[in-house]
């Protein structure tokens, strides 16, 4: 079976090798010219562990490991009022691996690049389905016959659009906007990351074992923003004028923004939809079922789904409304659970006020004084864990 798999990012390269091993004959279409750098350190959890271990990808993840020691919180004048290990500012236990998004990218592209086409620089502009299969119209002009699409486009799925209909019918904007670039180390980190935290503004910065520079991410409260997903120029003062008033190091990372070769400016969304499939169409990852990067799940969920979606399809011999529908029935409980972590983390991850700074900043710098501070991080990290174990992966 031929299945045609739109974006190249997480889930489309995952979903294209578990096909190749299961003998279908995948095509991966990418808009962008190459597979796309940048973006922050991800965490590979749980399951998702067990679905790179299986793809034999588990030592190489770990020697490009960002090996972050770990992280503090300052204030306005850059004082550090609390400070904490990687694992557990990570969110991470056992053997949960953190690697820049970039890296795992290329890294699952290397793993499939010789067995599977690559057309960079299309997109699909129109899909028509009959009895035998997909006529899809490309950007480029080109044309092709598949039995099956997937739609592994990220948030902005254009797949989503074309099959589902209007991306308003299906994302959640949780009033949020985040943005994600490379930066001059100029804070000397070493593996080590900082966080301050304004009204309604967040700024990060951390510097990896992989990294020369360091990496700056901003995470502010916003309701929904009007503005072009391709003008890059008009992002970065939406973000300028929202930290506009802030202190701390904000205003030098800023600087960094203007010659940052990955900027990444999103709202922080959520999909929602009560299926995943529809005819020959199916969607995986981001756009079918994005838990927002406050989840920290993204990419595991990733990882797991389009293991489950190509491992269903397998099992079906084929029978796409049988393997759609098992992959729905097998995912849709744990992304439920990992969707849920996305709200609430992002309510601790951005302070609504002053007040709740200061409440906050003082009961961080008295928590190294509590007798059970361990307990109370190990704590924290158990309903992530949980739901990054939500699924007893079959071996098809
Ligand atoms: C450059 C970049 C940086 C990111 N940075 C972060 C981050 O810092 N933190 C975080 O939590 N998440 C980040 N994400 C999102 C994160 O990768 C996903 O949440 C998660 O890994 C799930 O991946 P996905 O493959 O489903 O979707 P995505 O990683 O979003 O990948 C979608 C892919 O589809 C491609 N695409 C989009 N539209 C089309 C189209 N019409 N035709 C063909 N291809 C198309 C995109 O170029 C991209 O390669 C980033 C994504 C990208 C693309």
């Amino acid at each position: 079976m031929n299945v045609l798999i739109s974006g190249a990012s997480i889930a489309g390269t995952t979903l294209a090798y578990w096909l190749r091993r299961h003998g279908f004959t995948p095509t991966v279409v990418e808009r962008a010219p190459d597979i796309r750098e940048g973006g922050y350190k991800i965490d590979i959890r749980g399951a998702a562990l067990e679905v790179v271990s299986r793809m034999g990808l588990l030592d190489e993840i770990r020697r490009e490991r960002t090996d972050v020691q770990g992280g503090s919180i300052v204030n306005a004048a850059g004082r550090r009022v609390a400070s904490m290990d990687g694992d557990t500012f990570g969110g991470r236990v056992d053997e949960d691996a953190e690697i820049l998004r970039g890296d795992l990218a290329q890294l699952l592209y290397g793993l499939t690049r010789d067995e599977v086409d690559y057309l960079f620089d299309d997109s699909i502009a129109t899909l028509s389905e009959g009895p035998d299969g997909v006529d899809v119209v490309f950007d480029s002009g080109r044309r092709g016959r598949f039995d099956l699409v997937v739609g592994a486009d990220g948030l902005h799925s254009a797949t989503r659009g074309l099959a589902f209909g209007p991306e308003q019918r299906f994302v959640r904007d949780l009033g949020y906007h985040v943005a994600i670039f490379s930066v001059p180390n100029h804070l000397n980190l070493d593996r080590w990351e900082l966080t301050y935290v304004g009204a309604g503004r967040t700024a990060l910065t951390y510097s990896t074992a992989k990294d020369t520079g360091a990496k700056a991410m901003f995470l502010f409260s916003s309701g929904p923003i009007a503005y072009d997903h391709r003008d890059r120029a008009q992002q970065q003062r939406i973000l300028a004028d929202a930290y506009a008033a802030e202190g701390w190091e904000v205003p030098r990372l800023l600087e960094g923004m203007a010659a940052a070769p990955d900027f990444y400016f999103d709202s922080l969304s959520q999909v929602h939809m009560d299926h995943w499939s529809t005819g020959r169409v199916a969607l995986v990852g981001d756009s079918a079922y994005c838990a927002s990067p406050a989840s920290g799940q993204g990419t595991s969920l990733a990882l797991v789904g389009a293991y489950v979606l190509a491992g269903e399809l397998a099992a079906a011999g084929g029978d796409h409304r049988a393997g759609f529908a098992a992959y729905e029935r097998e995912m849709r409980p744990f992304v439920e659970a990992n969707q849920q972590l996305g709200p609430a983390n992002v309510k601790r991850m951005v302070m609504r006020s002053k007040g709740q700074i200061r409440f906050v900043m003082t009961m961080l710098s008295l928590m190294r004084y509590l007798p059970g501070k361990d307990r109370m991080a190990a704590k924290a990290v158990e309903h992530i864990h949980r739901a990054a174990t939500a699924i007893a992966l079959k071996s098809y």
